[in-house]
């Protein structure tokens, strides 16, 4: 059984003026700890004294009840809030995050505002939503609120404070405890203490646009008839156009012309493939 803490930041958004962007500026802390019954046995909330601004959004306000006042008179460094957090934490215990764009927030916050370029308090890490997200087969173009998953396990929120740090943080150790599997769940949980980790963290998936690419290289560029599922043939040189390569395409067996899509984006790991075809119309056909 792993030692289990739950994390969960509340952000405000805040243009800086020394990056020239904006940047998503964290106003709370707040996490559970778990005991191998997955009992919350502890929790710790802290605000974030801000540095870019001293208010903070109406959506921010409405959404989550924290005031300025709050921020204002109780927040604390970020640094500080990191040390705090860190010995709370320990070394041991296995941090998930609802999505890591909580995770990406706090790295982006380490390296605004803090000296550290890495998250001090990160050893072992699992991104909860995509383990909630895979064992209940949610649909797959479809991000997973955290309100969605407690509806579809059926928890009482009702004495949850949610939008609130230590209340997310409360509702993801009850789905957690819906869907809880020792044995998947350790293929979830990542080593965070090197530097693969924020690499894989920081990248972003882009659709590659040359057809000569070195990464197309290993793709399987056919296509097969949605009539008959008989491999194409392609009649004309690859074009790049809204994110996909297109073709003309035909099928010997059904003679009738298709155009063919193939849309190639590098993942971290390796590249992700969509592919579709569709029947030219006749007219299609003649003036191409
Ligand atoms: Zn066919």
């Amino acid at each position: 059984m792993h030692e289990i803490i739950i994390l969960d930041l509340e952000w405000n958004t805040a243009y800086s003026t020394r990056r020239g962007r904006f940047v998503n500026e964290i106003i709370e802390f707040g996490a559970v700890k778990l005991d191998d019954n997955l009992q919350v046995i502890d929790s710790f909330q802290m605000f974030v004294k801000s540095k870019l601004s001293k208010k903070l959004r109406g959506k921010v306000k409405e959404l989550t009840h924290i005031t300025n006042e709050d921020i204002r008179e109780n927040g604390v460094e970020l640094s500080k809030v990191i040390s705090a957090f860190k010995r709370w934490a320990g070394k041991e215990a296995v941090i998930m995050t609802w999505s890591n764009s909580d995770l990406y927030v706090l790295l982006d916050n380490c390296r605004c505002f803090t000296r550290y370029e890495t998250i001090p308090f990160l050893y072992k890490y699992m991104d909860l939503q995509k383990y909630v997200h895979d064992v209940i087969e949610f649909e797959d173009n479809k991000q997973l609120g955290l309100v969605t998953a407690s509806e579809m396990f059926e928890i009482d929120s009702s004495e949850i404070a949610l939008h609130r740090a230590v209340g997310d943080s409360e509702l993801c150790a009850e789905i957690l405890k819906k869907c809880y599997d020792e044995e998947i769940i350790d293929g979830y949980i990542q080593r965070a203490d090197i530097p693969e980790f924020y690499d894989r963290l920081c990248f972003k998936p882009f659709v590659i646009t040359d057809i000569n690419s070195p990464y197309i290289g290993n793709v399987n560029m056919r296509i097969n008839c949605e009539k008959c599922g008989n491999s194409l043939r392609r009649k004309n040189q690859w074009k790049y156009k809204n994110k996909h390569f297109t073709a003309m395409f035909y099928c010997k067996n059904c003679n009738e012309d298709f155009e063919g899509r193939v849309q190639v984006k590098k993942m971290y790991d390796g590249v992700a493939i969509k592919k579709s075809v569709h029947p030219l119309k006749k007219e299609e056909t003649e003036n191409k």
